[in-house]
């Protein structure tokens, strides 16, 4: 097994080591407690399917970073990646077992999407994470409808201490800010603010 597994970050620059990123913060306790087991055998198979997705996309993207992907017992950010502090290029996928033994196939795609949008990150200067410049790379992989779908999730798991639509504003940045901002507003409705949703929802 990899001996680098849940050692902490050092020798990088600073930038780097903010290298623990995720698609939720934090994980309450009480969300966790009741995410289901996935037992030894369902984990391989686990992995082989993760390790075809990030092969799928690493392809898509023709990105050479070396991606390995880990199911850990617990890790509450639910899912991260971190680069290697052996070799240049390599990353680590971690994945909370019981997060993941929740996720349907298309949720999976799109963590996976989400957290190879952070590899990118850490292999284009000026290296700077996001979750909406994240999640910007991982709309080339996946639909936003899906990435929008695992938020919700993460959401549900993370308390609902905001209500949804500010939580996922929050992950993917002002939708289109500088149209919002630059087409005017039929008479009689408000003028946009840059921070609303372009969509069929939007009044
Ligand atoms: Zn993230």
């Amino acid at each position: 097994m990899n001996s680098e597994l849940g050692s902490p970050i050092s020798g990088h620059s600073p930038s780097l080591k903010k290298a623990y990123f995720c698609l939720a913060l934090v994980l309450l306790a009480s969300g966790g407690s009741v995410l289901a087991f996935v037992n030894p055998p369902s984990r391989a198979l686990e992995t082989q399917n993760l390790r075809g997705l990030i092969r799928e996309f690493q392809t898509h993207l023709g990105s050479y970073a070396r991606v390995s992907v880990f199911i850990v017992k617990k890790n509450d950010r639910l899912a991260s990646v971190r680069p290697s502090k052996k070799n240049s290029n390599a990353y680590f996928l971690e994945v909370d077992e019981g997060f993941l033994s929740t996720l349907a196939q298309e949720e999976r795609r799109a963590m996976v999407a989400h957290e190879l949008g952070h590899v990118w990150i850490f292999t284009h200067p000026p290296f700077l994470h996001s979750e909406p410049l994240a999640n910007q790379k991982a709309a080339l992989l996946v639909s936003q409808e899906s990435l929008r779908k695992i938020y919700s999730r993460v959401w549900q798991l993370d308390g609902q201490s905001t209500p949804l639509p500010e939580f996922l504003r929050a992950k993917f940045g002002p939708a289109e800010p500088s149209v919002a901002s630059t087409i005017p507003p039929p008479s009689g409705e408000p003028p946009a603010t840059g921070l609303v949703f372009l969509g069929p929802d939007h009044n």
